[in-house]
Formats: structure tokens, C-alpha cells, sequence
């Protein structure tokens, strides 16, 4: 038996009656796009955030591309972001034809929030911390930095469904929050998914026309851009039947990380650290060595399939080539991701299959050392 880093489909079988029940409830309902679904969707996952508003739409790239559009970023934009992120981060700022400009991040992995002043320019728009992993990025010097020079705040959560910062939920912070919904997630749909949360009414009129064509009533287009980029009703109701399960997928990843903070702790690993007041939910359990790659070799025929979030730091691409951020621009962000890979993390994973794996990995250090 393999052990691998996702266990996304094993949670089917816990859940297949609810998923089942939540496809016929739509199917036979006969109203396939924009109805019932999405709209309770929508309201139950604003009300489990304290906000006002969630836009839902077809996967977290369009959330993050929405968002900025809603938020006024276009083309001649600046948008302050980060490198050591999933690539679609950067390529949703690039959709919007703004610019994307990076900081670098701190030994945390996150978005190290010194260097964002330096970052701003006239033609700054907006600031987009990603909660990477799991954590929440430190936002007050953001919020500060938005106040004092007119930026507008968009989180990127995807990678944080129900964590917390100083007690607020990340999704809470800034002016919008895009989500997605990938089935991978910490709220993963059974294919593709995404929201927007927001407080402000405004954000959301535009998202609703964004998602929509460019139309605020059937058939009129009243502004551009506009896409078709909406939720759709099956993961929608698939989404409300999972979201009642979020804490107790928090919990178990919480549980699962504690499990490997003790099996792991006298090892030469650095294991993941939480910041004072943030509430880490452990969408990937990311440690990182100087011989990544020989570990993952040898823990491969032990039946231990790791994955690396993420191998290449985005600048680095040559998709991203244009931007101008060459090798050597952000020596944290290139120095960690020749060291970080991830260890098996999803609700479903059994204490003994999780002991096989900090098993495996303790001897493997051992032979390396
Ligand atoms: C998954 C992810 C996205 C993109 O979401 P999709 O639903 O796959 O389009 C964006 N940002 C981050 C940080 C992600 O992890």
C-alpha cells in the first residue's frame, strides 16, 4: 500500500451518501446553474465567517482574478504579492493584465511583511498576502500599509479554510478574500470550485456581473470585463453538506500535525512553526532538509509518495520570465524551495499509517546521517 501526501478520495467513502444525495438533489431539481445551491452555498459560507457577502465562482484562480477586478486592479497596475505560492496566484494578477511585484518571504514561508513599503509604488493597487500552508500571513502591518497609501487588501485563502489570526478567520481581513474550492483542499469540492468574500456591497455587485458575463439582469450587459466564471449548483451542494464537516477537517489535520511534531522532534527536520495567535490548519504539512531529494528518493520504495508545494519559486518560471525577477531576486524564496517537501496530511489519514511514515522517515535520516 502507498502512502501518499493527498488522501482526498479515501474521504468519498465516509461521505459518498451525502455527496450522492447532494447530485440528485440538483439533478432533480431541474435548475442546473445559478440557483438554490449556490445561493444557500453563499449565504452559509458567509454566515461561517461573520461577513456579509460571498460570491461563489468556478475555482480559486477566477476567485483571485475576480476579486482583483472587483477590487478596480486593471491593466498599468501594481500588485504586491509573493513567489513562494502556488503559480496561480500570479497568474490570475497577470489575467487582469495588472503587474505582478514580489517580496520575499521569511523562514516561515510567508510573505515577509518588512519589505512590502519598499515594494509601493505610484501605481501600487493592491497587496495580496497568501496564507500559505495554512497560516495566516501577519496583517496588521498590511492593514496599516493599505490605510496609509490607499491600497486595497485581497487574501488569498486558498490554502486556509478556517484558520485564524488573532481570532479572526482568514477570509476576514481584507477588503475581499478568494477561495478555492480544488478537491485537494481543506474544503475541496469534488471538482472545481471557488468563492469570494467580501464585506463591502460594492465588491460584491462587481463580482456578481463579473462572474455573469458583464450583466446585472438576464441578457443586459451593463459593464466589462465580464466572464462566465460561476459555481456550479452540484459542487455547490456537494460544498454545503462539507462545509458542516470544516472544524472537524481542521481538527483532524491539527491532530495529525501534532503527531508528527512529536514522532519527528529530535530530528535534523525543520518542522512547520505557528505564529503567536494564528491557528495553523495544515493544508499541506510542509518540513524542509538540505537533502530533500534523497529523502524522497529513499521513501519512495518504502511505498511513501511525497509531493514538493512547491519545487519551482514562480519568478523562476519561464512563463514569468517577462516580469523581470531573475534568479537571485529573492534568495529565502529559492534557498526554501530547494529544501521543502510535504508530508502526508488529510483528515482520513489513520495513526498507523502516519506512524509508517514518521518511521520510514526517522531511519532514512538516520541513514543519510
Ligand atoms: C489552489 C490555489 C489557487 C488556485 O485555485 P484553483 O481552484 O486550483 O484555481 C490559488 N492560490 C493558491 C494559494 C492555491 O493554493
Amino acid at each position: 500500500m502507498t502512502t501518499r501526501v493527498w488522501g482526498y478520495l479515501d474521504e468519498y467513502a465516509a461521505e459518498r451518501e451525502d455527496i450522492l444525495d447532494a447530485v440528485d438533489t440538483v439533478f432533480g431539481s431541474g435548475r442546473l446553474v445559478l440557483a438554490d445551491g449556490v445561493r444557500s452555498f453563499e449565504e452559509e459560507f458567509a454566515a461561517w465567517h461573520g461577513v456579509p457577502h460571498c460570491v461563489g465562482v468556478d475555482n480559486g484562480t477566477n476567485a483571485v482574478k475576480l476579486g482583483l477586478e472587483a477590487l478596480g486592479v486593471g491593466p498599468g497596475d501594481e500588485v504586491i504579492t509573493v513567489s513562494n505560492t502556488a503559480a496561480p496566484t500570479v497568474v490570475a494578477i497577470v489575467g487582469t493584465g495588472a503587474t505582478p511585484v514580489f517580496v520575499d518571504v521569511g523562514e516561515d514561508y510567508l510573505m515577509d511583511v518588512s519589505q512590502v513599503e519598499a515594494a509601493i509604488t505610484p501605481r501600487t493597487r493592491c497587496l495580496l498576502p497568501v496564507h500559505l500552508y495554512g497560516q495566516c500571513v501577519d496583517m496588521a502591518p498590511l492593514e496599516e500599509l493599505a490605510e496609509r497609501y490607499g491600497l486595497a487588501v485581497l487574501e488569498d485563502c486558498a490554502q486556509a479554510h478556517g484558520a485564524r489570526h488573532h481570532g479572526r478567520p482568514a477570509g476576514t481581513m481584507g477588503r475581499a478574500a478568494a477561495f478555492s474550492f480544488y478537491p485537494t483542499k481543506v474544503l475541496g469540492a469534488y471538482g472545481d470550485g471557488g468563492a469570494v468574500l467580501t464585506s463591502d456591497a460594492e465588491v460584491d455587485g462587481a463580482l456578481r456581473r463579473l462572474r455573469y458575463y458583464g450583466m446585472e439582469e438576464r441578457y443586459y450587459v451593463t459593464a466589462l470585463p465580464g466572464h462566465n466564471s460561476r459555481l456550479d449548483e452540484v459542487q455547490a451542494e456537494i460544498l454545503r453538506r462539507k462545509l458542516r464537516r470544516l472544524d472537524s477537517y481542521v481538527t483532524a489535520r491539527q491532530d495529525i500535525a501534532r503527531r508528527y511534531a512529536v514522532g519527528l522532534a529530535d530530528t535534523e527536520l525543520v518542522l512547520p512553526e505557528t505564529a503567536p495567535g494564528n491557528e495553523h490548519v495544515y493544508y499541506v504539512h510542509v518540513v524542509r532538509h538540505p537533502r530533500r531529494d534523497e529523502i524522497i528518493e529513499a521513501l519512495r520504495p518504502r511505498g511513501i509518495e511525497l509531493n514538493i508545494s512547491y519545487p519551482w519559486p514562480v519568478h523562476t518560471m519561464t512563463g514569468f520570465a517577462h516580469l523581470g525577477h531573475g534568479e537571485g531576486s529573492l534568495p529565502v524564496t529559492e534557498r526554501l524551495a530547494g529544501q521543502i517537501f510535504s508530508l502526508p496530511m488529510y483528515p482520513s489519514l489513520t495513526a498507523d499509517a502516519q506512524d509508517r511514515v514518521i518511521e520510514a522517515l526517522r531511519e532514512v535520516l538516520k541513514d543519510l546521517s
